[in-house]
């Protein structure tokens, strides 16, 4: 018997259209800030003009301060600021000589935007706040930067009267 070679029938298989191609992708954008070299999310970002919550503010009076950088808006009859502490700053240490009270007198009012920050009081009391946090500090405290990020405030301020125009007391107390 003759052996048959079964042909196998060749499948029909539908070729694949080459009429549609995927359009060719538009060539990427870098996102802002990758050419400069800034950390990208999740990580600690550098100083830089990349990341606006430490750019330069248009109208503002900049300053140093104690190693502190200081950004003054005036609004309305008050002031909005952006605070800046590096890593390692503390009130006691950079800021007491250069003001001159035991303690730091003002009231602050704000929402740290970027950063882990500690204080205590005279009496012993503390506080601490881990951005995004909102931020009521009475007057009469220590405080510092705690870990390797700078610490961002946004603080709404009233210079020596923004203790009473939030309704805290001009020192910290347990009334
Ligand atoms: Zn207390």
């Amino acid at each position: 018997m003759a052996r048959t070679r079964r042909k196998s029938p060749k499948r029909a298989r539908p070729k694949p259209t080459r009429t549609t191609r995927a359009p060719s992708r538009p060539r990427s954008v870098k996102p802002a800030g990758a050419r400069s070299g800034a950390a990208g999310p999740g990580k600690p970002s550098a100083p830089g003009a990349a990341d606006p919550l430490l750019a330069r503010i248009e109208g503002a009076q900049h300053q140093k301060f104690g190693g502190a950088t200081v950004d003054v808006l005036k609004v309305g009859n008050g002031r909005i600021k952006r605070l800046v502490y590096p890593p390692g700053f503390r009130w006691s240490t950079h800021m007491q000589a250069v003001v001159g009270t035991d303690q730091c007198m003002h009231a602050h009012v704000g929402f740290l935007a970027r950063g882990h920050i500690k204080g205590e009081y005279a009496d012993g009391c503390g506080f601490e706040a881990v951005a995004p946090q909102a931020v009521v500090v009475q007057p009469g405290h220590d405080a510092w930067v705690v870990g390797r990020e700078p610490a961002v405030l946004i603080q709404f301020d009233c210079e020596d009267d923004t203790a009473r125009r939030f309704g805290l007391p001009e020192e910290h107390t347990h009334l």
